[in-house]
């Protein structure tokens, strides 16, 4: 007997730990299939000897109990609401208001806004004990049978400094993927399919057969902890005290040292929300440290230490037209939605972006479905979900191509990888249309006289199949192309010489190699010093180079691997374009300022903000945009931001004037 009871706690123990390495961890160690077997094993023995019942048993998981009423239940602590912000100025009042009260010396960690139901969980000893809605914030109702079936909510707490009783306060949500998924069994079962995640999700908690709940997939995210006893000095701490307990905390939560920080996090979140897989509505910023929050306490309706910022949303429902997809100048393959135009945020809306296959998947999304349309902080609107009340049963999933819409070439998918590809590298016309169309743009070779439809015009005419070509051309034969009279042929022909004299770094970026932007162009050319060396350097060299990771190293060596780019490169240097640093440069280069850090601040009498930067660069040094511990020193010139100087001196950088700068160089 004593026996049966050890051997069923340790299947309890060591269920309770997988489901903590699968779910806050991520890093299972068991197969799904492996984690069923134990937990029916465990099932089988509580079931045989009814005597070693827990409340907490990881079998509670899968449901079973019927609840006809759930209990009204007082919080030990009242659950707030929040103040709501829907601009900086509203953030800037608040940070005032913060600063009167606490002084200037505030931190604040910064949090999404997760848009499901709230609920108030209360452990014991480590144990799940109650599980309850927030209600009307001062009671609510007694859900515990149903939340225990959620598995990132844990039910036995890991480690063992958690405080006897607290109550832990979280957002349970149902992600998109697991709503498309409950809408589509219902739609085959001829039931009405809900209208969002977040009203399913408060639903969900009231549903009287656990089973039911357990299906669900529901999450739970945590963001706040209410304990008598003190568990850290910064809430962000306590956070992290809570993840190591069990708790799943979302990883964006992250502390902020000023407005201009918070206002990063908020522009970032603002685009990037709907790459999560779970609805946000906004980002909640709380003071950090707990004394400053006591300090400032609560008003009759929501706590003074936090503020919660509103994204600013336009919606819109349309009709899903069609899927079209588009190939870039790399290959890669990005679906578009195509709309029943719509007005959105005071301008028409007929097409937006899809991402990829997963994100069709994601959401559901088919041909002719209503779909909501949202437009945040960027340029194209984005699908944020599909209204599946409206949709057409009959309507079938939608059928990701499997080949290039342009050239018919098989599509590649990498490992890991979200994007399709065409390989057709050198046979794909929108690739080579792309790949000229990013030569001759502004940053690269920055050609007058010729514009993206021209490259197009010209390729189409077969007068083109890559950049080099561009340096063949003959102003006979441009002029008889439609659009083009003597004076623009004449114009092209000069720009294209003219680009000849275009730096090295611009030339190597205009090559469009894979992971090489402008920065790490200038970096690779600066270091390589020409296009010869730059192409026998081994992976190992490249990836020795400042900042240059794995990833570029990697690619850059692959494009020097391919014959055909090798060959293109050869051509360009006999039509003359510059394809080392010049000596005048090279000769300018020292070491003097290596491994330091710079940023530069407001404007300069005797050098431009870009000629500063060079020389740093030429010298050694490393530029940076903002300042951190990292930087060494604050270059100022006139007019700089007495925010950056209050910064540079919180972080006692080294402040120094264009003088003091140019005597270093000496
Ligand atoms: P409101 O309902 O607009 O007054 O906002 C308050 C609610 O936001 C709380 O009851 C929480 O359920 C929810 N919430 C979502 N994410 C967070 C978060 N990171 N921090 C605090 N509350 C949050
Ligand atoms: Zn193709």
């Amino acid at each position: 007997m004593e026996n049966i009871e050890k051997e069923i706690n340790q299947l309890r123990l060591q269920l309770h730990q997988h489901n903590y390495k699968y779910y806050i961890l991520d890093q299972p160690e068991i197969s799904d299939y492996e984690f069923d077997m134990l937990l029916e094993k465990l099932q089988k023995l509580e079931d045989q000897y009814p005597e070693f019942i827990d409340e907490n048993s990881p079998t509670k998981r899968v449901g079973g109990t019927v609840t006809k009423n759930f209990p009204t239940v007082k919080h030990p602590h009242r659950m707030y609401s929040l103040s709501n912000s829907y601009n900086q100025e509203d953030l800037t009042d608040w940070e005032k208001r913060v600063h009167k009260m606490v002084g200037d010396n505030v931190s604040y960690t910064c949090e999404l806004k997760y848009d499901g139901a709230s609920i108030n969980l209360l452990y014991k000893n480590g144990k799940l004990h109650k599980a309850v809605t927030r209600g009307d914030g001062t009671q609510g109702d007694e859900v515990t049978e149903n939340v225990k079936t959620i598995p990132s909510v844990p039910l036995t707490l890991q480690g063992n400094d958690y405080p006897d009783e607290f109550e832990m306060r979280g957002e349970i949500v149902l992600p998109y993927e697991a709503f498309a998924e409950l809408n589509a069994e219902r739609i085959n079962q001829g039931e009405e399919p809900y209208a969002n995640p977040r009203n399913t999700a408060s639903g969900s908690l009231k549903l009287q057969d656990s089973k039911e709940v357990a299906k669900r997939k529901l999450t739970c995210l945590f963001y706040g902890i209410v304990a008598r006893e003190s568990i850290a000095e910064t809430h962000f701490e306590s956070l992290e005290k809570c993840r190591k307990w069990g708790f799943h905390i979302p990883k964006e939560a992250t502390v902020a040292k000023s407005i201009d920080e918070i206002t990063s996090f908020l522009n970032y979140w603002d685009v990037h929300r709907h790459d999560l897989p779970y609805e946000t509505d906004g980002v909640v910023i709380k003071v950090n440290s707990l004394q400053q929050q006591d300090e400032l306490g609560f008003t009759a309706k929501a706590p003074r230490w936090a503020i919660a910022y509103k994204f600013k949303t336009e919606q819109a429902s349309t009709i899903l037209e069609d899927i079209t997809y588009q190939v870039g100048r790399t290959g890669a393959i990005t679906p578009v939605a195509n709309l029943k135009p719509v007005q959105l945020a005071g301008t028409t809306v007929k097409r937006a972006s899809l991402h990829n296959a997963d994100q069709i998947e994601k959401l559901d999304v088919r041909i002719g479905d209503t779909v909501f349309v949202e437009k945040g902080g960027e340029i194209i609107p984005k699908i944020v979900a599909v209204d599946f009340t409206k949709r057409n049963p009959s309507t079938p999933p939608e059928e990701y191509i499997s080949h290039c819409p342009e050239c018919g070439f098989l599509l590649t998918r990498e490992e890991g990888e979200a994007l399709h590809y065409c390989p057709n590298y050198t046979g794909c016309p929108p690739q080579i249309i792309g790949r000229i169309q990013h030569f001759i743009s502004r940053k690269a070779m920055d050609i007058e006289g010729l514009g993206s439809e021209t490259v197009a015009q010209l390729v189409k005419a077969d007068l083109i199949k890559d950049f080099a070509d561009l340096y063949l051309l003959k102003k006979e034969q441009l002029i008889p192309l439609e659009r083009m009279a003597e004076k623009s042929a004449e114009n092209l022909i000069t720009g294209v010489e003219k680009s000849k004299q275009v730096p090295f770094e611009r030339v190597l970026y205009a090559l469009g190699i894979r992971y090489v932007g402008e920065t790490v162009a200038r970096k690779l050319a600066k270091k390589m010093k020409s296009i010869d060396d730059l192409m026998q350097a081994d992976f190992e060299t490249l990836k020795n180079v400042d900042e240059i990771g794995e990833k570029i190293a990697e690619s850059v060596v692959e494009y020097f691997n391919n014959d055909k780019n090798k060959m293109l490169v050869e051509r360009l240097k006999t039509y003359g374009l510059q394809l080392s640093l010049d000596e005048e440069e090279i000769k300018n280069q020292t070491d003097k300022l290596t491994g330091n850090s710079f940023v530069i601040s407001g404007v300069f009498e005797s050098i431009s903000r870009s000629e500063l930067k060079k020389l740093i660069e030429n010298n050694g040094g490393k530029v940076s945009s903002s300042l951190s511990s990292k930087t060494n020193y604050l270059v100022a010139g006139e007019n700089m931001g007495p925010s950056k100087l209050a910064k540079a001196e919180k972080l006692g950088t080294k402040i120094i004037s264009e003088t003091e700068f140019l005597a270093m160089l000496r």
